[in-house]
Formats: C-alpha cells, sequence, structure tokens
C-alpha cells in the first residue's frame, strides 16, 4: 500500500501565490504539461491532493514505445509481445505487432516529473472564480490554468458530474504479490455483464481487476472472485471512475486534459498514453503563449481544435464498446478467433496506436 507523504498538520501553511501556469493535477497529464514547459522560463506551479507519484491511478498498463520515447524506461516493469483473450469459451493469444509494457507508477512520476522545472504544493483544489483557484490552503493565481485534476473535472464550469448518472465506468483492481508471464484479459459475464477483467503481471506483483462500462454494476465481488480464480490473494485495493466520453478541452479560459476532458479510450479504458499525449498538445499551445508568440485566445482555441479533432476515433471505440456486450458469448469465440488473424491484429492494433502515437512526443 502507498505511504502517505502528503503535508499534515502544521506543514499545511497557507498558500498566496501568484505564477504564470498553474497546473492542478499531478498525475500523468498534469506532469506532461509541466514537461513541455520547462524550457519556457515561465513561473509554474503544480499542485495535487497527494505528494507526487502517491497515489497509483491504474494498472499501469503502456505501449512500451510510449515510455521509450519520453524517456521513461527507468520505470519500466514486464513487455509483453502478446495479448491473451479469455472468453467462456475459447482462449485466444493475439500476437501484437508492438509490445505493451507495465511500469511502477511511482517512479514514473518522478522521473517524469524532473523533465519538468516547476514549484509543487500539496493542496486540494476546491474550485475557481475566473483566474484564482481556490485551494483547502489558500488561493493561488495563474492567466494560464490546467485542470489536469481526473474525472471530476472540478475547475469546469456546470455541475460536477455524479456517478452514476455519467459517462463514466468504474474500475477496480487489487496488487497481489506473485508473478505472471502474460497479459490477460477476460471477457466473461461471470465477472462484469459489460466490460472486462485483466491480470497485468508487474515484476513481483499482479494487477487483477475488473471494470464494467456500466457505472451501476459494482465490480468489487467480482474481482475478488477473478483474483480468487487465478489463485491470487485479493490485496491491496485501488479504483476509480474511468470517464468514456471526451469533453471540451477547453471551458471559460480553463485548459483540460486527461481524464479532465474524457481523454481516456472507451473500450479499453487504457487512459495513460492519451493522457501523456494531450498533455504535450496543451503544454506546447501554453509554451507558445509564455513565449508571447500566441495569445492565450489563440492557445484555447487550437488545443480545443485538436482535441475535438479526435473526437470521431473516440466515439467509434465507445461504439465499439456499446456492441461488444451485445454479442451472444457463443458468438465471441468465433468472432475473436476471426479477428485474431495477424494482419487483422496488425491492422487494428496498428490503428488503435495511431490514436495516440509515442511519435507526437519527439515532433
Ligand atoms: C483500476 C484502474 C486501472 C486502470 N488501468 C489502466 C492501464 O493499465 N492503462 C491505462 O492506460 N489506463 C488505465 N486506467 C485509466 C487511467 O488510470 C486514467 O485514464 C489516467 O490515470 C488518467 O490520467 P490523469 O492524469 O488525467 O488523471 P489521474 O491519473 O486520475 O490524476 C489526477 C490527479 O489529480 C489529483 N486530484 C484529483 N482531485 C484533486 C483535487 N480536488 N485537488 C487536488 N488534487 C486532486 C489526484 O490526486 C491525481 O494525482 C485505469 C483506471 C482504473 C480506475
Amino acid at each position: 500500500m502507498p505511504t502517505r507523504a502528503t503535508k499534515r498538520g502544521e506543514q499545511r501553511t497557507p498558500l498566496d501565490r501568484d505564477c504564470d501556469v498553474l497546473i492542478c493535477g499531478a498525475s500523468f497529464a498534469g506532469l506532461a504539461v509541466a514537461r513541455e514547459l520547462s524550457a519556457s522560463g515561465a513561473r509554474v506551479m503544480v499542485v495535487d491532493r497527494y505528494e507526487i507519484g502517491e497515489r497509483q491511478t491504474s494498472a499501469c498498463g503502456i505501449p512500451t514505445q510510449w515510455l521509450e520515447a519520453m524517456d521513461l524506461m527507468g520505470a519500466h516493469q514486464q513487455r509483453f509481445g502478446e495479448l491473451v483473450i479469455h472468453t467462456p469459451h475459447t482462449t485466444v493469444r493475439y500476437q501484437l505487432p508492438w509490445t505493451f509494457s507495465t511500469f511502477d507508477y511511482r517512479a514514473l512520476c518522478e522521473l517524469l516529473a524532473q523533465q519538468g522545472s516547476f514549484e509543487f504544493e500539496t493542496a486540494k483544489v476546491d474550485g475557481r472564480s475566473g483566474d484564482t483557484v481556490h485551494t483547502d490552503r489558500g488561493e493561488i493565481r495563474a492567466p494560464l490554468i490546467v485542470d489536469a485534476l481526473g474525472w471530476r473535472r472540478v475547475l469546469g464550469g456546470g455541475d460536477p458530474i455524479q456517478p452514476p448518472d455519467a459517462y463514466l465506468s468504474r474500475g477496480l483492481e487489487v496488487h497481489p504479490h506473485g508473478r505472471g508471464d502474460d497479459l490477460e484479459i477476460w471477457i466473461d459475464r461471470r465477472y462484469v455483464p459489460a466490460g472486462y477483467g485483466w491480470s497485468f503481471p508487474a515484476d513481483d506483483e499482479v494487477r487483477v481487476g475488473v471494470g464494467s462500462f456500466d457505472p451501476r454494476f459494482h465490480v468489487k465481488d467480482t474481482t475478488v472472485q477473478l483474483a480468487r480464480d487465478l489463485n491470487r490473494e485479493p490485496d491491496g485495493y485501488q479504483g476509480n471512475w474511468i470517464p468514456h466520453r471526451i469533453r471540451e478541452a477547453t471551458e471559460d479560459g480553463v485548459f483540460f486534459t486527461g481524464d479532465s476532458a474524457g481523454h481516456c479510450l472507451p473500450l479499453t479504458a487504457e487512459g495513460i498514453r492519451t493522457a501523456l499525449y494531450f498533455g504535450i498538445a496543451c503544454g506546447r499551445e501554453l509554451a507558445e503563449v509564455v513565449a508571447g508568440r500566441q495569445s492565450k485566445a489563440s492557445a484555447l482555441a487550437r488545443y480545443g481544435a485538436f482535441s475535438a479533432s479526435h473526437r470521431w476515433k473516440f466515439e467509434w471505440m465507445l461504439r465499439v464498446q456499446r456492441l461488444v456486450p451485445r454479442v451472444p458469448p457463443r458468438a465471441l469465440a468465433p468472432s475473436l478467433r476471426a479477428i485474431g488473424n495477424r494482419r487483422v491484429v496488425n491492422w487494428s492494433f496498428n490503428h488503435y496506436l495511431d490514436v495516440a502515437h509515442p511519435a507526437f512526443v519527439k515532433r
């Protein structure tokens, strides 16, 4: 379990600050924004309610090329060339055209933070009026504000989204000690009527979980069941809501990136590389503002349009997310075997990687 390092008691001195860019949220999206601003000379401040890397937010699976492109291989744990899919009637192995890896959350966040240049404070963000962000430790003012706070979209103008009546999936996993060789998923109604179960080995632990596209389905019992079926002890729970619909990436002068903009991919719930990808895009626009080469209005328009240009891909994946649970279990096996043809796997997985391609990092 993570140890609590967040400032407490007397350490929580009042905050009353001004900066050029305020990034709220210090996970994948927020740290990627900060990384792009490292050479800008801007006074960048990052706030999060926890210390950097303190609270793991996912199973930490990502295409290996993303770790390589971002110089984050120091956090790498295990690499997989195959995806193993179990259904009640068959097991298929897809040879992937690229590899997938697991990584250590704390190590990755620390490495990513080292690539940025910013002041960091732990504080809980409560809201915003204009250019002022209100936290439980006081106020921070900045002309450029980024919400990378995850699915709650705390700095949005409208009513906060309330699960379960929202475009949210839910995910829960356990982290038992143990080893494994395969990246496995289960499409099986015993575990979840609409969604999937997974087992992602990461050196000496295995991340076993269940994700439900229907936020009303409680995944705790079946997460335990899947762990027990795999002869693993259900230790170290970690779960969250997962947005499955892309939203506006700018609103009322604020930049939203990662889960706060619904940048997590529907169907697979892969949201780390997209958080990095859109975080980089956001950071690049902000760097242009800091350098005086574009106005804030232009950055908002350009970043909003960039995010929106991906909407059709997200909507397409959402359609498939809605379709898969409707396929009768007996028809799943032949469908998966048909898709398992090498050329079809290569084609679909390469298109899937293209949604947020690692080449974007070096552009
Ligand atoms: C169980 C589970 C497993 C998953 N596995 C994978 C996976 O293997 N691969 C993958 O690609 N995706 C996975 N995802 C999805 C992925 O975790 C998210 O899409 C990703 O974390 C989004 O990154 P982010 O930086 O936008 O938000 P987050 O990682 O959620 O970070 C938000 C940050 O904001 C902080 N914060 C939130 N509210 C406040 C506040 N009010 N004040 C201050 N700070 C605040 C949080 O502490 C956190 O540091 C998984 C999700 C779940 C729930």
